[in-house]
């Protein structure tokens, strides 16, 4: 379910969804960290669980050989939170990489799930991944 393209980014870069996130998600690579990091956030709140793959590093923690497994796990996730907002605090680069602090708002049946994450992302051919979190 995608906003209409004149909506505000789900990622509340204050930009509207088609010159935000939509492009990443249909593709077009990310020219930074950060703007990998609000695409996985947007890719999680509408469900583009392929996007959350096709980001993961494959050296990473959260990088599983079962795709299909992986897939409906993701699926299952998007679909119980209801994803309210994204916070960037911070980024700055890291040794090979970067790092974006964010906190991520989410809830499920009206619990707060909301969380704070370091993420770490690293390049494979010139092209941005997500790798791991420090917590
Ligand atoms: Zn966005």
């Amino acid at each position: 379910m995608k906003p209409a393209k004149n909506k505000p980014c789900p990622c509340q870069s204050g930009r509207k969804f088609k010159s935000c996130c939509a492009p990443i998600l249909s593709g077009v690579e990310a020219t930074s960290p950060l703007v990998l990091m609000r695409s996985r956030y947007t890719a999680y709140a509408l469900g583009v669980v392929q996007h959350i793959i096709d980001t993961t590093h494959p050296d990473g923690p959260h990088f599983r050989e079962d795709i299909h497994l992986w897939r409906a796990d993701l699926q299952r996730f998007c679909q119980t939170m209801k994803f309210e907002g994204l916070t960037i605090l911070d980024t700055q680069s890291a040794q090979d990489g970067a790092q974006v602090h964010f906190r991520a708002h989410l809830s499920e049946n009206g619990e707060d799930h909301s969380f704070s994450e370091l993420s770490l992302f690293y390049q494979i051919n010139r092209r941005w991944l997500y790798h791991s979190a420090q917590t």
